[in-house]
């Protein structure tokens, strides 16, 4: 539904909703605000911002959103796409839509001076995040290997030890830096398959944590079907010589996540330094974290199973540790902590001699494509739209004990 379009179709009776009181819900609204488009109000599930108002417009209830009139029109502000299509159907709703036309407008528009926390790369990113949510299926069914992004795990490292870490930082007794050779060799292989990549995730641990960081960055940038590398960091640690010298390229973003002066220690030097050397950067607050960074095994029938699967953000992003693809950054470290037994139909094994470029295309579409769940899928507390939200970066001082598997 483009804004044209709804200008046609929307009579004076219907509401316009955004499900979604997120960045994505901030978006819309300005472009449709921009077009005219009055905006009834937002619909979030988070209970804490239920009641509150996003740029003026209110964010309604469950109740509330349910006793609306079955006609409204509803946009997905966020990206849980089918999750949100299938919960509104079963509410009764019909005219719900995707927003990517809606974002079309937000080019044309300086949106940017309105919403302070973006920059003009952000809001690229989130829609073209929107976008691949979106295009999922498309890619699915073309000859053509596109992906959205891959983690790539440089060390087990971090400077802080978070107790509910997603990525399982808290459990590494004696974490390592990953080996270079295994991981360029492997890269070599899985970029040579791949049409293009919108975006390299690299992760730790905390990625300054590893000297060597900047062989890795070098490596990735010599890849043209890639088009940014994003390097993640919680502000601890000021890169020096090459790790920050790498740094410098039009590729790069750096995104920072702000836990506050206690923690992010080193947040405004690294913001100064990174400015005054015109080097790109995010900086944000933690946000909501679900309850989702505690291994444990979670007995689960087939169809809860299967939901957590289908409803979780992470399923597709697909992380490269030691060699390995894996579906997510959770099933990555909890095998690499032998919390959770390998199984090899689950993931690609770049470290076979795979030699054929073709048949390995064809394997990553398979595995993207996959819509069973994983084995990790019964040890995690899962990252849906609904999972429970927890005070995010409480601090652990020894690292958590788990299970091992035996083998
Ligand atoms: S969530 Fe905490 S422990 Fe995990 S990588 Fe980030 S800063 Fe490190
Ligand atoms: S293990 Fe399953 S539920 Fe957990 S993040 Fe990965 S895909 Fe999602």
């Amino acid at each position: 539904m483009n804004i044209t379009s709804l200008k046609k179709k929307i009579n004076s009776n219907q509401k316009i909703i955004l499900f979604g009181a997120g960045r994505l819900g901030k978006l819309a609204l300005k472009a449709l605000q921009a077009n005219g488009l009055n905006v009834y109000a937002f619909y979030d599930s988070s209970e804490y911002k239920q009641g509150e108002e996003v740029c003026g417009v209110k964010i309604l209830n469950l109740n509330e959103l349910s006793a609306l009139e079955k006609t409204s029109i509803i946009f997905i502000t966020n990206n849980y796409i089918s999750y949100v299509q299938n919960f509104l159907k079963k509410l009764g709703f019909k005219s719900i839509y995707d927003c990517i036309n809606i974002f079309e407008e937000i080019k044309k528009i300086k949106i940017n001076q309105d919403l302070n926390e973006y920059d003009i790369n952000s809001i690229d990113r989130e829609i073209s995040f929107h976008k691949s949510a979106i295009d999922k299926s498309k890619i699915e069914n073309d000859d053509s290997l596109h992906l959205k992004c891959i983690d790539i795990v440089v060390t087990e490292k971090c400077s802080m030890k978070c107790k509910d870490c997603s990525n399982l930082m808290q459990y590494y007794e004696r974490p390592q830096n990953s080996d270079l050779d295994l991981m360029f060799k492997t890269l070599d292989k899985f970029m040579g398959c791949l049409d293009s990549l919108y975006e390299f995730r690299v992760l730790g641990g905390d990625p300054f944590m590893n000297k060597e960081l900047h062989k890795t960055i070098e490596k990735l940038k010599s890849y043209k079907n890639a088009q940014n590398i994003v390097v993640y960091t919680n502000a601890t640690i000021i890169p020096k010589n090459e790790n920050f010298e790498c740094l410098k390229n039009d590729k790069i973003t750096i995104e920072i996540t702000n836990y506050g002066k206690g923690l992010s220690r080193k947040h405004s030097e690294l913001v100064e330094l990174l400015s005054s050397n015109n080097i790109k950067y995010r900086s944000r607050p933690p946000g909501d974290w679900n309850a989702c960074g505690t291994l444990k095994f979670y007995e689960r029938t087939e169809e809860e199973l299967q939901r957590v699967f289908d409803n979780c953000c992470m399923s597709d992003v697909t992380t490269m540790m030691n060699g390995v693809l894996f579906r997510c950054p959770f099933a990555a470290n909890a095998t690499n902590l032998k919390a959770v037994p390998y199984v090899e139909d689950e993931v690609i094994n770049l470290n076979h001699n795979i030699t054929d470029k073709d048949s390995l295309k064809k394997s990553i579409k398979n595995f993207n494509k996959s819509k069973k769940p994983l084995t990790a899928c019964s040890y995690c507390g899962g990252r849906d739209y609904n999972s429970e939200i927890i005070k995010p970066a409480i601090q652990t001082k020894k690292p958590l004990g788990y299970i091992k598997i035996e083998k």
